[in-house]
């Protein structure tokens, strides 16, 4: 039987959300510190742990199927990837700085200068969209220390709180891009292996579904059966159990955590008592 081979960084901080995505799946997965595959007992997916720069490549060549990685890398590789799925974690910014007492009014600034980075084509053609060319240097690792060291003018590299640019004598000033985690496909799988990803994404969904959505039960004075049973949308409707205390019952729903703390009141002012919320784990619609 076919098994999908799915790439994911081997260390790093894209590791262990890719990890947990799979346990919370109910997905066995061994690590990837002794062995390169490693094949899941349950489930019939394999796990190739790679840097994360190569998992385009592997995919594009068909060595792995899916992989996990930042929509910035993706986007840097220039392959034909296909997007399954957002999975929004990982979330980061791709950012244009330079030293801090340079006066910036615009995009312009970056005509003719030297920017260091690890991410060549995006920077390129983000500054070709808006008309300015540039000199690109590609460096692989400590993007921040190029200006310091006499090695650029400006950067572009990754910034999710911005203190290690304060700390080199920079500042901010373009948003090149914003990435999180995507899961990326190769456009060309067997009818097998398309199965098996279906089937993983319709169990991430569930996953998913489940973390925005808690359980609801509560008491309700029989009189205000249908008053609650309107405000609570539920998945089909809510479920009425009898209570033993006479005219009162036991009600069931399913709500949307965002909606919860709108609907709390809303809920006491029809007498509802006793309310707990609990966790689902799994939500399948
Ligand atoms: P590798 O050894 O696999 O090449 P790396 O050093 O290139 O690792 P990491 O620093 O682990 O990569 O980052 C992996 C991805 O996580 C990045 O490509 C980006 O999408 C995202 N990322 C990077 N920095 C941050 C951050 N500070 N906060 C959130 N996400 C980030
Ligand atoms: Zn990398």
């Amino acid at each position: 039987m076919e098994r999908l081979k799915i790439a994911i960084q081997k260390s790093g901080r894209l590791t262990e959300d890719s990890q947990n995505l799979f346990n919370e799946c109910s997905i066995e997965i061994q690590d990837g510190k002794r062995q390169l595959l490693a094949p899941s007992p349950n489930f019939p997916i394999d796990l190739l742990y790679l840097r994360d720069d190569d998992i385009p490549q592997y995919i594009e060549d068909a060595v792995a199927d899916v992989g996990i990685l930042g929509e910035n890398v993706w986007l840097e590789s220039q392959t034909q990837l296909r997007i399954v799925k957002r999975l929004g974690f990982s979330k980061c910014r791709l950012c244009l700085a330079i030293p801090r007492g340079e006066k910036y009014e615009g995009i312009d600034y970056f005509r003719g200068k030297r920017i260091a980075t690890t991410y060549p084509n995006i920077v390129k053609k983000f500054l070709l969209d808006r008309g300015i060319e540039a000199e690109i240097h590609e460096i692989s690792g400590s993007v921040e220390i190029a200006p310091n060291i006499g090695l650029a003018d400006a950067i572009c590299d990754i910034v999710s709180t911005g203190s290690t640019l304060m700390s080199n004598g920079l500042k901010e000033v373009e948003t090149v891009m914003r990435s999180e985690a995507l899961m990326v496909a190769n456009p060309n799988l067997s009818p097998e292996k398309e199965a098996i990803l279906q089937k993983l994404l319709f169990r991430i969904e569930a996953v998913e579904a489940a973390k925005r959505n808690k359980y609801i039960l509560l008491n309700v004075p029989n009189t205000e059966i249908e008053a609650i049973c309107n405000i609570l949308p539920g998945m089909k409707s809510p479920t009425v159990l009898p209570l033993a205390k006479e005219g009162w019952s036991s009600l069931h729903s399913v709500v949307n955590e965002e909606k919860f703390w709108e609907l709390i009141d809303n809920l006491k002012a029809h007498g509802a008592e006793g309310i707990l919320v609990v966790p689902i784990e799994k939500m399948i619609l």
